[in-house]
């Protein structure tokens, strides 16, 4: 980029840059601490005793380069304020903000010169700040995208490590404190050494570990209102009704319910759990589908590099609420095992099966065309047909499905390719059940 300009041109930048870098350095700062989220992050002192001196070096090297330079440096350590900047999470609509009021600050110091050249040096100027932008933004995102990654991670581990150790050591933590409330009530407690559910092994816990790896979760909010109400209402009440006999009564009652409901959100909570750790549905043993988006995201990074094209079938059950309403749920649960089943032996080894819930499936169909994804959808429609299927008690049902394909064809965001194949299940539906058809082509009953 910069060789197009000439030699002399560069290194009168260069100069500009290098006699004004403190007042750049302090002018940017006065820019980003005059914002209040910025001001969050960066501190005055921080600012004077070591921001102000990088921030005067980076200019400097930033503005370095000349058309015979290596840029590669440059790019690496571009590379690295942006990693630093996502791992510290400065955002980065702040830095791009800082960015342009360098430039603005930059052409003013540029016209001042009054250079013959000056359109060229603003030119200059504005797309080398533009290009340090670019790569450090990269470098931010990329980072970003780990963080999360291992973030979510690391909150999983940090309660996950072993699922069903942890969940009988908390079951037994709350029945413990239940256990022993209840031993200091009947012996006539004044309150004084009544233990609180907060304070208790399960209330530390939870509040420390359990909120953090469940957060976002209704059981975890759930759980934390119920602690809140145990020692904040329910105990001093209790407390407070010494001599009412009946209150007394009904109010341990509500410790009991309360109690019990916490138990259920904890069952909850763990069930889920489990099905995160394998990454696989507990019913019918396929993928969940809170991996979707990282497997296909991998498909479509492996299709932009190799040309190959992959697709998606969204399948689903004919008229499963019939089966449920006929034979009982767990014949209905029977039937979708046997179709999950199904659906993965007659598929290669590189294709994913997802259960998206209920009695729907997706399939990832890797290094295929849209011809032969088709015959393979037909292929699993008839397999699935063919099959009697095992209800309850002996006995054997058909079922069909119907599937909505679409192959990949370069767009970028996985969505677009997901709500194809749904409209065209949609369709498929509409056009009678028990058939396959491709987004954009016509109903194929065979
Ligand atoms: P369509 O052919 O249009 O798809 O009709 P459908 O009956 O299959 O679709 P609908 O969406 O009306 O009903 C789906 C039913 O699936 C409703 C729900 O009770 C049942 N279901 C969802 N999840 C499960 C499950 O895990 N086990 C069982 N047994 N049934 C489930
Ligand atoms: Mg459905
Ligand atoms: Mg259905």
């Amino acid at each position: 980029m910069v060789s197009q300009y000439p030699c002399t041109l560069t290194q009168s930048l260069q100069g500009l840059v290098e006699r004004n870098k403190v007042m750049l350095a302090a002018r940017f700062y006065e820019h980003m601490l005059a914002d209040p989220n910025a001001s969050l992050i960066l501190s005055h002192d921080e600012v004077k005793s070591r921001l102000g001196s990088s921030m005067q070096a980076w200019l400097v090297r930033v503005y370095s380069v000349s058309p015979t330079d290596d840029c590669m440096p440059l790019v690496a350590l571009q590379k690295q304020v942006g990693e630093v900047h996502a791992r510290i999470d400065v955002p980065l609509h702040l830095v791009l903000s800082g960015a342009r009021h360098l430039k603005k600050l930059l052409f003013q110091l540029i016209l001042e010169q009054q250079w013959a050249s000056e359109a060229q040096a603003l030119r200059l100027a504005s797309e080398t700040m533009d290009l340090a932008m670019e790569i450090m933004s990269h470098a931010y995102s990329r980072s970003h995208d780990r963080n999360s990654r291992n973030e979510e991670g690391y909150r999983l581990f940090s309660v996950l490590q072993n699922i069903s150790t942890e969940r009988e050591r908390q079951r037994g933590a709350l029945l413990d404190w239940e256990n022993s409330l209840m031993f200091d009530l009947a012996m006539g407690s004044n309150g004084v050494n009544l233990p609180r559910l907060a304070a208790s092994d399960f209330g530390l816990w939870f509040r420390h570990k359990g909120a953090y790896a469940f957060q976002n979760t209704s059981e975890s909010d759930q759980i934390l209102k119920i602690i809140r109400h145990m020692d904040d209402v329910l105990l001093p009440m209790f407390l407070a009704s010494m001599h009412e006999q009946e209150t007394r009564m009904r109010l341990l009652r509500d410790i009991r319910d309360q109690t019990k409901s916490l138990m259920f959100n904890l069952d909850n909570l763990f069930n889920t759990a489990n099905e995160l750790e394998s990454g696989r549905d507990v019913l019918t043993r396929m993928l969940n589908r809170k991996f979707l988006p990282v497997v296909i995201g991998n498909e479509i990074a492996i299709a932009q590099k190799t040309g190959q094209t992959f697709s998606v079938f969204s399948v689903d059950i004919d008229n499963f609420k019939s089966i449920n309403d006929n034979f009982g749920h767990e014949a209905g649960d029977a039937i979708l095992q046997q179709i999950a089943e199904i659906l993965s032996s007659h598929s290669r080894a590189g294709d994913y099966v997802f259960r998206m819930g209920g009695e729907e499936f997706l399939m990832i169909l890797v290094d295929i065309d849209s011809a032969n994804a088709m015959k393979v959808a037909q292929k699993l429609r008839r397999k699935v047909e063919a099959e009697k299927l095992q209800l309850t008690e002996g006995r054997r049902h058909q079922v069909t499905v119907s599937i909505g394909m679409a192959t990949y064809n370069g767009h970028p965001d996985y969505q677009h390719l997901l709500r194809q194949a749904d409209q065209a299940m949609y369709q498929a539906k509409q056009g009678g059940r028990n058939r396959v058809v491709a987004y954009g082509e016509l109903t194929s009953p065979e």
